[in-house]
């Protein structure tokens, strides 16, 4: 890759307050830029002034929806310092999906050192204040001009930096969700292990429908059968069933999590049993009819873990953990959380 260059910003922002910050409602003052083309590869790495891009209305993304992207945070340890957790398997996970939608893969190890100098520059962004992180947002487009359905030959690489607060701003609660029984988010050997935008733009439907029946997100199922677990909103899912733990397999149509996979190993190394396996919604219903459903969570890098106290598919609803975050979800929060703020030894090396 050429030599990174920097374009330093003259008009720095206001930055806001730790408790207004929401999340991705503001973005720091530098953005990560780098161009690919068949002749010359990736090239041209800058860091710039955060402002718009200027693409040409027939740009390739528009129309055929080229695009992959990744979500990853930025923590500031008590000591003051800024920390990235397993930022290597984001750009694994992002050249997967790049193979998967016909774009061309970047190369971590130089792509991560840009980062690193990004966030370097940007680094009075990285908000203070226990649960607050700076997201970090890379993302690629095909920016080719000219219709016709074929992979594009143009890409940009872009990555930007919003500073979010807590996902729980008054501690980690239960949420209830809807089994969706009508629309599917992916089949196998289609795009669902990619992370790109068309999986999410197909989802919203549901999700919004779910929200105004008072659910916070939707339990999604095998694009065939509707039988089978697959995610939760935009989170991998796990049950504990009579003292066991139990994870949807990744089968070509979820999302391979990073904090899914960072819980696997917790599990592991704590000696609890796990499954990845085929999981059915009514094998769940049932083990909740004979008092054996003991916890339910989401796993995913903006929440960490979401616990569920509520479920409902088609006419029935239950209730899990008494509608209360169970032991082993506060338990594999306060341990990541830990590890992701520096405030925990990190026996495995997954800060950096
Ligand atoms: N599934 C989907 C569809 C997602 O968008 C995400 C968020 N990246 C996840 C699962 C969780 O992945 P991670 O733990 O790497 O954030």
């Amino acid at each position: 890759m050429d030599q990174l260059k920097i374009t330093l910003s003259s008009n720095k922002k206001a930055k806001p307050a730790a408790d207004q910050l929401g999340f991705g409602k503001y973005f720091t003052d530098h953005m990560l830029l780098m161009d690919y083309s068949e002749e010359k590869g990736w090239h041209d790495p800058r860091i710039v002034p955060y402002g718009p891009l200027m693409l040409d209305p027939s740009a390739m993304v528009f129309h055929y929806g080229q695009e992959v992207f990744e979500g990853m945070k930025a923590y500031r340890t008590p000591e003051g310092n800024v920390v990235l957790f397993r930022p290597e398997m984001n750009f694994r996970r992002m050249n997967t999906s790049c193979i998967r939608m016909g774009m061309p893969e970047v190369d971590a190890g130089p792509v991560l050192e840009a980062i690193r100098k990004l966030i370097e520059l940007d680094e009075a962004w990285v908000p203070e204040g226990e649960g607050n992180s700076l997201y970090i947002r890379p993302f690629m487009i095909a920016t080719e001009a000219g219709l016709g359905v074929r992979a594009a030959r143009e890409y940009q690489f872009i990555v930007i930096l919003t500073p979010v607060g807590a996902y729980y701003s008054e501690g980690i609660h239960p949420v209830r969700i809807h089994v969706e029984d009508q629309y599917v988010r992916a089949v196998r050997g289609g795009t669902g292990e990619a992370k790109t935008s068309g999986n999410y733009a197909s989802g919203l439907k549901a999700q919004e429908d779910a929200k105004q029946f008072g659910f916070s997100q939707v339990l999604w199922l095998d694009g065939v059968e509707k039988k089978y677990i697959e995610e939760v909103g935009s989170m991998n899912v796990f049950f504990k069933v009579n003292g066991k733990v139990i994870t949807p397999e990744l089968s070509g149509s979820i999302l391979a999590g990073i904090t899914r996979d960072s819980v696997l190993h917790l599990l592991r190394e704590w000696g609890i049993p796990v499954e990845e396996r085929r999981i059915s919604v009514g094998e769940l219903f049932e083990a909740s009819q004979r008092g054996e459903l003991e916890e339910a969570f989401g796993t995913g890098t903006a929440a960490v873990i979401s616990p569920i106290g509520w479920m409902r598919w088609e006419d029935r609803e239950i209730e899990i953990s008494g509608g209360k975050t169970g032991a082993l979800s506060e338990k594999l929060y306060n341990e990541l959380t830990g590890i992701q703020r520096g405030v925990l030894p990190d026996p495995y090396g997954w800060r950096h």
